[in-house]
């Protein structure tokens, strides 16, 4: 049972808010969307959530969590990384919607080290690197013995990312010498490696743009930003002063640096869209089960429509963005990642559709979570019951991974070329 500053809520009610009331609500609202191998996926990914449940300590950071993960192949299930399978994006998305469900901080931070800084190590290899110092941090990464973080933001470039301002600098050797500076480094405090990016020339970044990985003993230097919807995650303002990066930990050199970044932004936002399914069916189904035994005035308060209206057009909305992220990520699969030839079609409508859906079900994320709150009452908002924890974490939902109306710009691209075929 989860240790509280101080009970008040009812042991009846209590005893029935457990993960595995939340999975079996889940699961007949979901399952009927996916077909056997998900379902199989999905028992499994459940059964080692409850057997993790009562071995996390919500006093403590989520880092000594990873090689738990880690040794389920669950640091992330995009990319086939050993054996772990079944693995492509629906199968990440139902990874990310269950660890958000478990334990929504951890979620976040799983993501930014096993796909923020772990997709370009794939990456690496599918575009032809060769060399085993990727292959390495990828496995300590994966295992998660390793921590990792991606450096793209800086104090004076946040949704203009691309403009960036950390300069890159080639030695004679073939190494890289970095300059500069990154903020909301998110695991950068804790982390063993920095995907990191920056420019030979800030006049061209685009086409000079590189990508490389940044082991922590080549001396960065981090200092923690405190965040306290987040306090078990550690995120960074981090200083990179006279890195000298050796030309094996260059992931992608001169100009390749920005396919990359544009590469592991589709993947990330869908990612992100599974964090936030999860977070809006926990919302939801904790809330559920609170209200649905929660009585006033002689009746269960569901019974209420105030309540049960409140609820049901939530559950509408949360059947709705799964489904969204369910066949996005079915087509990322089928059309793109698993594709034998390049579909430009369906790679522009994934790259599309990822932004729509990060921005619909990030914000969705606030919504549920509030609205819960207020419709489960004053319980809803201690450390009684995990809805508050969700409701905290929903707020860097939609920050993360780039903020709304850079989503809603990118869409608003895709509207005004519509011009063209008129
Ligand atoms: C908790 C947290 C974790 C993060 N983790 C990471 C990480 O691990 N790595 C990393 O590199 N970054 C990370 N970020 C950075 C995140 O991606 C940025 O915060 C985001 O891209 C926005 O940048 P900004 O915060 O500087 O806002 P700004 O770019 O300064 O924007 C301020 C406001 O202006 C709006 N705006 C900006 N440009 C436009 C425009 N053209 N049209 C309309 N509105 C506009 C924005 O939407 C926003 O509302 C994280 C951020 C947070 C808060």
């Amino acid at each position: 049972m989860r240790e509280f500053q101080e009970k008040i809520i009812d042991d009846d009610i209590l005893e029935k808010m457990t993960l595995e009331n939340v999975f079996k609500i889940f699961n007949d609202n979901v399952f009927p969307m996916l077909n056997q191998e998900e379902q199989e996926y999905c028992r499994e990914l459940q059964s080692f959530c409850i057997d993790l449940d009562p071995k996390i300590d919500k006093s403590k950071d989520v880092y000594e969590l990873f090689p738990e993960l880690g040794k389920h192949g669950y640091m992330q299930r995009i990319n086939l990384w050993k054996d772990f399978k079944p693995y492509g994006m629906v199968k990440e998305i139902l990874l990310a919607t269950h660890i958000s469900m478990l334990d929504p901080q951890l979620e976040l931070a799983r993501l930014a080290s096993g796909i923020l800084c772990g997709n370009p190590t794939f990456h690496y290899y599918k575009h032809g690197g060769t060399g085993d110092t990727i292959q390495k941090v990828q496995d300590e990464l994966m295992s998660g013995e390793a921590i990792g973080c991606i450096g793209i933001t800086e104090p004076g470039q946040g949704s203009d990312a691309v403009n960036m301002k950390t300069i890159c600098k080639k030695t004679d050797e073939g190494d890289i010498i970095y300059n500069g500076e990154k903020v909301f480094t998110t695991n950068g405090p804790k982390a063993d490696y920095f995907c990191t990016y920056g420019v030979y020339d800030p006049e061209h970044p685009r086409q000079t743009m590189v990508q490389a990985m940044i082991d922590k003993d080549f001396g960065v230097e981090t200092k923690r930003l405190w965040i306290a919807s987040v306090p078990r995650v550690h995120i960074a303002h981090t200083l990179i002063n006279d890195i000298k990066i050796p030309k094996e930990y260059i992931l992608a050199d001169n100009g390749d640096g920005y396919k990359r970044l544009f590469e592991g932004l589709v993947p990330e936002r869908l990612g992100i869209m599974g964090s936030g399914i999860g977070i809006c069916w926990a919302g939801l189904i904790y809330g559920i089960i609170y209200t649905n035994l929660r009585r006033q005035f002689g009746q269960e308060v569901i019974k209420f429509e105030g309540v049960g209206f409140g609820l049901a057009e939530l559950l509408s909305k949360c059947t709705a963005a799964t489904s969204l992220a369910l066949q996005a990520a079915t087509i990322y699969d089928n059309k793109v990642l698993f594709a034998d030839e390049v579909n430009k079609e369906a790679e522009k409508w994934v790259a599309g559709v990822s932004s729509q859906g990060k921005y619909y079900v990030s914000k969705l994320t606030h919504e549920v979570c509030y609205e819960v709150q207020q419709h489960a009452g004053g319980v809803s908002v201690t450390d009684n019951t995990p809805i508050d924890e969700l409701m905290d974490t929903s707020k860097i939902e939609e920050v993360i991974g780039g903020a709304r109306n850079i989503q809603l710009f990118i869409i608003q691209n895709q509207l005004r070329r519509y011009k063209k075929i008129l």
